[in-house]
């Protein structure tokens, strides 16, 4: 596994790997890795001659300072767990190597950056589209791996591949959850035992909405998953949507949309965590 911080070198190396007619798939991470993220590097080598993964927690996507300073660091085990993992490439830039100026670009998403995180975290969307823009751009991946987890940003992610023809097909994967349900999360860490016990009931809440899909109203159904989530006083929720999928504005009526997906952001003390089901 090589592992570079520069951006010219890793440029020139994949390039030379794609001359040779080599595919190369990517993983965008911001580290502290956990089976959530080696799914998607395994789908990579399922899918590619060469796997990359990059490993920068990116600055201008957090909204929140003392998020971004809490956010958990683990480079060198991270780099073990890539090495057994059998990944080919890793990048780990400083934030001076890929921002050496003050970022000025702005995207517009019409609705999909509006709602949910969009809303709740001003500029999130814009710092996360910069950093994967300029990720592609360096890394000139054939195929680029996104968790549902963050199912927002994947729809985000689509978005700005359309917008700017990115030539990249991204790919969607599935949930990796621990056997209780908690969706992996490298945020999961910062959790108290007791804070920890009580995170799958974020699970079990999408898993009743599942359950109830079409039986109640929307409205109702709402309700009932906020108050069962604040039941814990550990909870503060920041929203529970039930959206279509395709255009993640919300929906009132069950038979409106062909695939409805209920998203669910809280704070469990200190920790902000989210979770995502398709419901229909
Ligand atoms: P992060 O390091 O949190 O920015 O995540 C990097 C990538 O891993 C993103 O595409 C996430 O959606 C994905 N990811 C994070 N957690 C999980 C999980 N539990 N299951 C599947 N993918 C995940």
């Amino acid at each position: 596994m090589e592992i570079f911080n520069n951006i010219g070198k890793i440029n020139s190396a994949v390039a030379v790997l794609k001359s040779r007619g080599l595919t190369v798939g990517f993983v965008p991470t911001m580290g502290a890795l956990h089976k959530g993220h080696l799914s998607l590097l395994q789908r990579s080598k399922d899918e590619n001659d060469i796997s990359l993964c990059s490993i920068f927690v990116n600055p201008i996507q957090f909204n929140n300072k003392q998020d971004l300073e809490k956010y958990p660091r683990s480079l060198e085990e991270d780099c073990r767990k890539l090495e057994q993992a059998d990944c080919d490439i890793v990048f780990a830039p400083t934030v001076d190597e890929m921002y050496p100026e003050e970022v000025k670009i702005k995207y517009d998403f019409g609705q999909l950056d509006k709602v949910m995180e969009g809303k709740h975290r001003p500029g999130h969307f814009n710092g996360m589209a910069v950093v994967v823009k300029k990720l592609f751009d360096i890394c000139l991946p054939h195929r680029a791996y996104f968790g549902e987890k963050d199912f927002q940003q994947l729809m985000i992610v689509r978005e700005l591949v359309k917008q700017k023809n990115i030539p990249v097909q991204v790919i969607g994967c599935g949930i990796i959850r621990e056997d209780d349900g908690l969706a992996m999360s490298s945020r999961n860490r910062r959790l108290s035992p007791h804070e920890r016990s009580i995170a799958p009931e974020i699970y079990k809440t999408l898993l009743w909405m599942k359950h109830q899909a079409g039986k109640i109203s929307i409205d109702q159904l709402l309700q009932q998953a906020r108050q069962k989530l604040t039941s814990h006083s550990e909870i503060k929720i920041e929203y529970v949507e039930i959206t279509d999928e395709e255009s993640l504005l919300t929906v009132d009526d069950w038979d409106s949309v062909r695939n409805i997906r209920a998203l669910i952001a809280l704070f469990l003390g200190e920790v902000r965590l989210i979770d995502n089901m398709r419901i229909k």
